[in-house]
């Protein structure tokens, strides 16, 4: 099998949003050096250049917030907040919605997964990120798992039934706003009506879902959402919590620390005696990653002013030209939950018969300067059942070595995005 790359197609897809790291050439195992492709967008995106230069010329100025009287701690301060406020505008939230910083996604949703009130049964599809299926287990939560559907309709009324036969309690289901295996937009509105007809809470995983399309709260009508600020062109090691107060405000600071508490004195008994905050300062503590905010902020902002419909429409046309490619290589499986048409971000995974996916992905990379990745992405349970639907004939897409009857192992992903 030869894998071509392809003309430059630029000129009829509109020009990329300008990210660091476009230009770097590496060297090839075959000779020479070619302009590096990171197609790997899904694990990081690499950083908008608007997003660099405007904590460029913030960083000479950064302090420590919410404690200093100097002026470059006010200002920290301002600029701070005002970041949790452009986020929440960008994330649609409600007036009396927080906005918690966070280092990513994973954090995120272990703080919720630490604020849940006593009780909680938890709700999940098993095609969820590890970071989503995980956090409520060890937490204690009682998790129900639930098989993957294979079409979104399915989704919601297996998420239906499950509901409806829960016992009594607090409840909260967890889904994914776009796959990160095969890209594959969920129905998160409709997810949401389901779990609020039941009194159930749900909160929206949107790390992919995010960096290429509105996630909007309100109008979702979810509870909570959480993403990651280095799939969304800001490298900084920060993440978003956003939504309803009221268990946040009830639960326990998810860090102990200073910035948490409101006062802190001996008691006569000789133990502490704490007043934490209510606010959003309740689980911040210690001193945050204030550039991280910052950079977040920067970025929601370039998104917002590039337009995410005009992203997302650019973005459908590369995936268009990938799928015709890998259209043309008999070879190829695309692995997908709803079929071929269903709607999708920039987001795919493939294995390719008769090779191991991480030879193929290491032959791009050294070969053709291509970056992807290989593996089970962090959702084992998913890729298994997408392995074994792709199967077809027993051992045909696996290693060319592979015993009859054993699937493939892991799978090739591609994923780009407004820099692309
Ligand atoms: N959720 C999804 C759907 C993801 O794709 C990822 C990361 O790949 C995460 C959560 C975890 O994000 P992070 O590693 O930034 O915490």
């Amino acid at each position: 099998m030869t894998v071509t790359t392809a003309a430059p197609v630029a000129t009829e897809i509109g020009a990329p949003l300008p990210v660091l790291g476009r230009d770097v050439s590496v060297p090839l195992v075959t000779g020479g050096e070619v302009t590096y492709a990171a197609l790997d967008y899904a694990a990081s995106a690499p950083a908008l250049q608007r997003v660099w230069d405007d904590v460029a010329a913030y960083a000479p100025y950064y302090g420590s917030v919410h404690r200093g009287a100097g002026y470059l701690s006010q200002l920290s301060t301002d600029l701070f907040e005002q970041s949790r406020e452009t986020v929440a505008r960008f994330l649609g939230c409600r007036e009396d919605d927080q906005v918690v910083f966070t280092r990513s996604t994973t954090d995120s949703l272990n703080l919720l997964a630490a604020a849940l009130p006593a009780g909680t049964q938890v709700f999940v599809f098993e095609t969820e990120h590890h970071a989503s299926l995980l956090p409520w287990r060890r937490r204690g939560a009682d998790v129900t798992c639930l098989a993957a559907p294979r079409t979104p309709e399915q989704a919601v009324a297996s998420l239906d039934v499950a509901l409806h036969g829960a016992p009594k309690g607090p409840k909260l289901v967890c889904v994914t706003g776009a796959s990160n295996v095969t890209g594959e937009i969920w129905p998160v509105r409709e997810l949401a009506a389901a779990a609020h007809r039941h009194g159930a809470r749900i909160v929206l995983d949107a790390a992919q879902l995010a960096p290429h399309h509105r996630v909007d709260i309100a109008e979702l009508d979810v509870d909570w959402a959480a993403f990651s600020g280095h799939k969304l062109y800001a490298p900084f090691g920060s993440g978003v919590l956003a939504g309803r107060a009221d268990w946040l405000r009830e639960a326990e600071p998810y860090l102990a620390g200073g910035g948490a508490t409101r006062t802190v004195s001996r008691a006569a008994d000789g133990t502490v005696d704490v007043e934490w905050h209510t606010s959003v300062a309740r689980h911040e503590a210690g001193s945050p990653n204030v550039i991280g905010a910052y950079a977040v902020a920067s970025a929601c902002r370039a998104l917002t002013e590039a337009g995410l419909d005009r992203l997302a429409d650019r973005e459908q046309r590369l995936l268009g030209l990938l799928r015709d490619g890998l259209a043309g290589i008999p070879e190829v499986r695309v692995l997908s939950l709803f079929g071929d048409d269903a709607p999708r971000v920039g987001v795919l995974s493939f294995v390719v018969q008769g090779w191991n996916s991480s030879h193929f992905a290491a032959a791009l990379s050294a070969e053709h300067g291509i970056g992807v990745r290989d593996g089970l992405f962090c959702a084992h349970p998913l890729v298994r059942v997408l392995l074994d639907a792709a199967e077809g004939e027993p051992g045909e897409c696996g290693a060319p070595d592979a015993a009859p009857g054993e699937t493939s192992l892991n799978a090739i992903r591609v994923s780009f995005g407004a820099g692309t």
